[in-house]
């Protein structure tokens, strides 16, 4: 029998809540395709914090479950009860970045899927999305300009000024634009570049780089949008797109764009991945899009399926577990077709259940 590890890092607010339907859908899974999935809870973010006497949101026996497992599922961190701690040690900086930094996670994967039967939750009119769409955003996670040098403030002219530096590697360019190309030909086989490629100079190099590495790739249909033009374009048509690759920056803000038109943050999984091994398999951090959202934590409504979809994500991507990943997809397709909802996607009408996290959880592992 095949044995994996798992790091499972629930973290603050309703990450503990959905992380248990995770690991409900896990058991299950594990069952069904005969693997076993070692997976060891570890304290991170604001639980680290209030565990360690607010020295550290990423203890040392953290990190290291991490580098003994082949893969880290997220829950969310932070919360109000650590805002007002200095910036370093707050959950998301003091976790999030050096995770991803330690591991050197550079492709950052976001599916924006709006489901069929949930068209009513985008704020896109449901005439122009009819059967929903499933658009894959793929974000280089670790250069670009939030990361050049210099990156300062200082006085020139008698005035202070901000400098932040943009810079992109061809090899950086490259390894990000592959996994693009990878990941559409198990999609639909088209990639959509997105660049500012009239204006910066990173964006000439970006272009052409990837425009090389599609070559290694005659089947996949490439195009190329600037940013501006495909912040309009998704919004008037998202189906038209199946893989986005983008830079950090332009990335940060499509992905968010994306969140918001398929409707629900509950619902989206993310993936942040490393140089994949000689299998093909990837380290990776998996985690919800959302956060840890304060204002319904505790309370048993979260929605656990971004949680359970990025535990799919990372059966894929880290374990190679490819079957077992399209099975927990199917499932909750079933459980929504079914009209189980939790708040976020409940809109009241006739064929839907209201549900709380645990009962979101069982419809989706009894599909299994
Ligand atoms: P948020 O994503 O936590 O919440 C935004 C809204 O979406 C809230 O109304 C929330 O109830 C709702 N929501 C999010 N996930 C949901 C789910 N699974 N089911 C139902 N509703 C859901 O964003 P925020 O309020 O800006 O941030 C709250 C805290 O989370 C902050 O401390 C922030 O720093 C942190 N945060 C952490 C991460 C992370 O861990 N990666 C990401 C974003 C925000």
């Amino acid at each position: 029998m095949t044995e994996h590890r798992i790091a499972v890092l629930p973290g603050d607010g309703i990450g503990p809540e959905v992380m248990d339907e995770a690991l409900k859908v896990l058991r299950r899974i594990s069952e069904k395709y005969s693997f076993e999935a070692a997976h060891q809870e570890f304290a991170v973010g604001g639980a680290a914090l209030d565990a360690t006497g607010n020295t550290t949101p990423l203890p040392q026996e953290t990190l290291e479950g991490c580098e003994n497992a082949s893969a880290i599922l997220f829950g969310s961190v932070g919360g109000p009860k650590w805002e007002s701690l200095p910036p370093d040690i707050q959950p998301e900086r003091g976790a999030l970045l050096p995770l991803r930094k330690h591991f050197g996670l550079f492709a950052n994967l976001r599916p924006g899927v709006c489901h069929p039967a949930l068209i009513d939750a985008s704020p896109v009119k449901n005439s122009l999305i009819p059967n929903g769409f499933d658009v894959l955003c793929v974000r280089e996670l670790t250069g670009g300009i939030y990361f050049g040098s210099p990156k300062e403030r200082r006085e020139e002219g008698g005035e202070e000024i901000a400098v932040d530096t943009m810079v992109y590697r061809t090899s950086e360019v490259e390894r990000i634009a592959r996994v693009a190309f990878e990941a559409a030909m198990v999609r639909d086989k088209r990639v959509c570049s997105v660049d500012k490629a009239n204006v910066l100079q990173n964006s000439m190099l970006w272009r052409e780089t990837v425009i090389r590495v599609a070559k290694d790739y005659p089947e996949v249909q490439l195009s190329h949008l600037y940013v501006d033009n495909a912040a309009m374009q998704l919004i008037r048509y998202a189906p038209d797109y199946d893989v986005i690759v983008t830079g950090n920056l332009f990335g940060d803000i499509l992905s968010d764009e994306m969140a918001m038109i398929s409707g629900s943050l509950g619902m989206l999984p993310s993936a942040s991945l490393g140089s994949p091994d000689t299998d093909g398999l990837n380290f990776g951090l998996y985690e919800p899009s959302g956060g840890s959202a304060p204002d319904i934590a505790g309370q048993g409504i979260a929605n656990p399926i971004a949680q359970i979809l990025s535990l799919a994500m990372l059966l894929r991507y880290s374990l190679g577990e490819r079957e077992a990943a399209d099975s927990v997809d199917k499932a909750v397709e079933e459980a929504i077709a079914a009209g189980y909802r939790t708040g976020d996607i409940y809109r009241g009408s006739e064929n839907e259940k209201l549900v709380n996290t645990s009962d979101m959880g069982n419809a989706i592992v009894e599909r299994l």
